[in-house]
Parts: structure tokens; sequence; C-alpha cells
């Protein structure tokens, strides 16, 4: 009996949450998955990275991959692991940008194992690490790049084309044509107007469309983001605080050191100390200025972005920022204050009132950058409690996700009217106030998914 042709459509992560971002697409005997991010945030999401995967990795012929972001591309060496022998198909900055971070992403899994080690915090012992660096590192020879807008074909049956979505370097939608259906996925979508990136792409008509709600309940508020930097960096000159920004080593710490530049050029702030203390953002930095056709930053753009700040690169300089005084600031990562360097500096600074803790993007629950956002008068940092008498502050329209009135303009000028709309990644307020937008701006046929739930394309013909 000849196989069914259906399509089916398998949601494995990002499902009223905005990570763990996994899609499985079926047709025939051929499966491919639409990203394989981490799980991340609350420990009840970290914890499914640990659970078996829902089917045989071995018999997953390709991976899509929209973008480079650990929630979209951090699971990969799991997935190796676990005997995926496929190729992963992302564009040129993408692979380039993967090449960063996921080798960092199995090296502080390897760090987290060894702490529970360490202080026998884990009820495995002994504690391991979701997979290694090396591992890490051995997965990036299973990725091949394709550039936007080329159809290729990653297993029989499957057509694929990538479209710019400006969300970060070489972010993009995935565009699959399957069977007698298209699907969208629109991975992260980037904002209308960005400093950085261009506009994302229209879509073209299609069947089925899973789209992204991160910021489904909200609007990015009309302030412009430079300007208010601008306002916050010469009050704390004034005061001489330290400002401090957790930054998105990916992305948004390029932006903020555009702006950096263009105040410093503009002479709208003063001299004064400002260091980048994350060699990941130093290193993203250099990548984004190696591909300059992909975003809007001219070469004297690119230069006076690198050249403003003092990149930290030893462990020794790191720590010293912490016996040094205000005025200074201080961009490092991690965005959600989960890891990296900028713990060692909230840990020196934010018991001060005097100051600041910029928060650059979306916080998500579970994180301390959310705590920090939701007013939190202490943070827990290496097992240690530690007040937060600083002023914290969002810098919100820094965002590098289109809120729902831009995504709601994209789709409309994109004129397509979809059979099907999945809304995910978003977490659960956001997904389905984005899901009643859609319904009542196009009245389209809207789900926000469950996690693990398979649906058919197009239903049953
Ligand atoms: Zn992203």
């Amino acid at each position: 009996m000849p196989l069914p042709e259906f399509v089916r459509l398998r949601f494995l992560g990002a499902t009223q949450t905005v990570t763990g971002s996994k899609y499985l697409l079926s047709y025939k005997d051929k499966k491919i998955l639409v990203d394989c991010g981490l799980f991340q945030g609350m420990k009840s999401l970290r914890l499914k990275n640990w659970e078996a995967f829902p089917v045989d990795p071995k018999t997953i012929e390709a991976i899509i991959l929209t973008h480079a972001h650990v929630d979209h591309s951090g699971y990969i060496p799991r997935l190796i692991k676990d005997g995926f022998r496929g190729k992963i198909f992302c564009t040129p900055g993408t692979l380039a940008l993967c090449k960063i971070l996921l080798p960092d992403t199995g090296y502080l899994q390897e760090e987290e194992a060894e702490y529970q080690n360490r202080r026998k915090t884990s009820k495995h012992s002994p504690a391991l690490p979701l997979f290694t660096q090396e591992e890490a590192e051995r997965a990036l020879e299973q990725f091949v790049p394709r550039n936007f807008h080329e159809e290729f074909e990653p297993s029989p049956g499957f057509k694929i084309k990538f479209l710019y979505a400006g969300h970060i370097l070489g972010a993009a939608m995935a565009l699959i044509k399957v069977g007698k259906k298209i699907i969208a996925f629109s991975g992260d979508v980037g904002r209308l107007q960005d400093p950085v990136f261009h506009q994302p792409d229209n879509l073209p008509p299609v069947d089925a469309l899973i789209v992204e709600s991160t910021y489904g309940d909200r609007r990015h508020p009309d302030n412009h983001p430079m300007v208010e930097l601008e306002r916050i960096i010469n009050q704390a000159v004034v005061h001489k605080s330290v400002v401090l920004i957790p930054a998105f080593a990916v992305g948004r710490t390029q932006t903020l050191l555009h702006f950096l530049a263009q105040l410093k050029k503009a002479k709208r702030i003063p001299e004064f100390p400002m260091f980048l203390n994350s060699p990941m953002a130093t290193t993203a930095t250099d990548v984004l200025c190696q591909f300059r056709t992909l975003h809007k930053l001219s070469d004297l753009e690119c230069d006076e972005l690198q050249g403003v700040v003092r990149c930290v690169r030893s462990v020794e300089e790191s720590k010293s920022l912490n016996d040094r005084r205000g005025p200074m600031l201080i961009i490092s990562a991690s965005g959600m204050a989960t890891g990296g360097r900028i713990l060692h500096h909230l840990k020196a600074f934010a018991a001060n009132p005097n100051n600041v803790i910029l928060l650059t993007g979306f916080q998500a629950a579970g994180t301390r950058g959310r705590s920090l956002q939701d007013g939190a008068k202490e943070i827990k940092i290496f097992g240690e409690i530690i007040p937060v008498h600083a002023h914290v502050q969002i810098l919100e329209n820094l965002s590098a996700h289109a809120d729902y009135a831009e995504l709601l303009q994209w789709l409309e000028r994109s004129r397509i009217q979809p059979k099907q709309v999945f809304v995910t990644h978003g977490e659960p307020e956001s997904a389905h106030a984005f899901r009643q937008h859609l319904v009542e701006k196009f009245g389209w046929n809207c789900v926000v998914p469950q996690q693990d739930q398979e649906i058919l394309v197009g239903g049953v013909e």
C-alpha cells in the first residue's frame, strides 16, 4: 500500500513559551526538523532538554535552521549526540554566528555540570553536560550554508528557500514546499524600522503559516532608544554612576555599539570609559562587519562601532573592572543575566543605589533579567543573595522582535491568505493575544498549539 501523502507538522517546542523552537515536518517516509533550539529560562522548561527526543534522531533527514540564537540552534549538538546524521542548512551569516554560539553553549554546559558536581547539587552523580564544547565544534561540520532566496532540496520532496527576516545577522524565515503544500515558518521576525537590519521580506502565498508572537500582546514605545541611551548616559556621567548593560552578545550588542558610536561622534555624550566585556560579543561584532550586504551599516559605521568601546578579553581585566569607580559603562553578556561575565559585575555593582542596570531586550520568565525587570530587591548569583538597589531601566525599543502591530503590518503587506495559522514562540498571554489580533484583523483560522501536538497541513483531503 502506498504511504499516505499527508504533510504532518508536530510542535516539539516554542509552544506557549519563547524557547526550544523545534518543528517536525513529515511527508511520506521523510522527516525534517525546522529549528532545533534549547529550552531556556524556568527549570521546568530546562528539564525538557534532558527528555528523550520524541522521534529517533537517526530518522530525521535534515535540519533547517532559521537563525543562530541558541533557543533555535542550541539543541543541535545534542541531537547529533543522540544519532542525527543529516545536514543542517542555514544561511552563511547564521553559520558564522553558530561557530561562536554553539561551542560557547557547550562550554557553559560543561561549566554548569562541573559546578553541580563541586557543590553536589545534582541528583545525578556525576552531573553531565548536555553536550561538550568539543561536541559542539564537531556538530559544525554537518552545517551547510545556503544563500537567501536560493531554492534547495535537503531531502526528496522538500523544496526550501530562506527569506530575509531582519532579526539578527543571517536570520531567515523558511519557506517550504512539500507535497502540494507551501508552509512558511517565520522564525523570529525583526523590526520594520531597525537601525541595523533591513525590513523582513514579504511572504508569498502559503497554505500554512507558523508565526512567532514574542511581543504578541505588546507595542514597543515610540521613543528612540538612542535618545533614551543618551539621556541615561549623560545622567550617569553627572552622578559618576556605573551603567551595567546585560546585552545579547549577538544582535543587540552591535546595535548598542552603533548608537554609542553615533552619539559620541555627534558629541551628544562625553568621553568616558566604556567597555565591552564579552569576547563572544566582540567576535560577533567582527562577524557582523564581515557581512556587509546583509545589513544597513556602511564601512565607516562598522569601523566606528568597532572602535567605540574598549573590548575586554582577559579574565584579569574583566575582574579589574569591578575595582573601578564610575562613571563608566560596561556592556557584558548574557542579555538575561543567566550567565557570563555580567554576573560578576552585578555582584559588584547592583547593591549601589547610584548605579544603573539597563536591560536591553526580552527577558524570559525565570531569568535574573526578568526578576530585575519585575523589580526584585535581591537576586541570587552563585548561590549568594545580592541586594539590588541600583536603578533598573529598560531600553525596550531596542528589541530585535517586531511587536504585534509590526507583525500585523508585515502580514498585511504580504497579502497572504493562509488556510491554517499556528501562533508559536510567545508566552501564553502573548500567543493568545496575538491569535486574537490575527482573527480580528484577517479572520484567519488560528491556533495556539500545545507542546507535542501534531496536525495535518491542509487537513485530510
Ligand atoms: Zn532569535
